[in-house]
């Protein structure tokens, strides 16, 4: 828990962290292809970030470092969705590898 700023709605306070994708989402992925469930799991887990109470927003400001509204995120934005995109193409690939081996072991049925 730190003392943050939300640079949109103005809010100044104590944020807790919140992890991102839904928890849906993840036990159906643990249940049909475990492999990828672990995957997302992990990357909820790791990507656990501060979002603003009041408008949801999760680029927050640290209120203690940055007291005045001058500072910019955009850095630490990109930097972020670059994570993001690299989690994504790795999903991507772990399910196009569950697909692969699927089709191997039916090939493997049939001949
Ligand atoms: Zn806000």
């Amino acid at each position: 828990m730190a003392i943050k700023r939300c640079p949109i709605c103005g809010f100044h306070g104590k944020v807790s962290k919140n992890a991102p994708g839904s928890f849906g989402l993840e036990l159906v992925l643990w249940i049909v292809i475990f492999p990828v469930g672990i995957i997302y799991s992990m990357w909820r887990l790791f990507g656990k970030h501060e979002c603003c109470p009041a408008c949801g927003n999760p680029n927050l400001i640290d209120a203690n470092r940055y007291p005045a509204p001058r500072c910019r995120v955009e850095p630490h934005n990109q930097r972020g969705f670059a994570t993001l995109e690299w989690i994504k193409a790795l999903i991507v690939a772990s399910i196009a590898c569950v697909f692969v081996y699927a089709f191997a072991y039916i090939m493997l049925l049939v001949g």
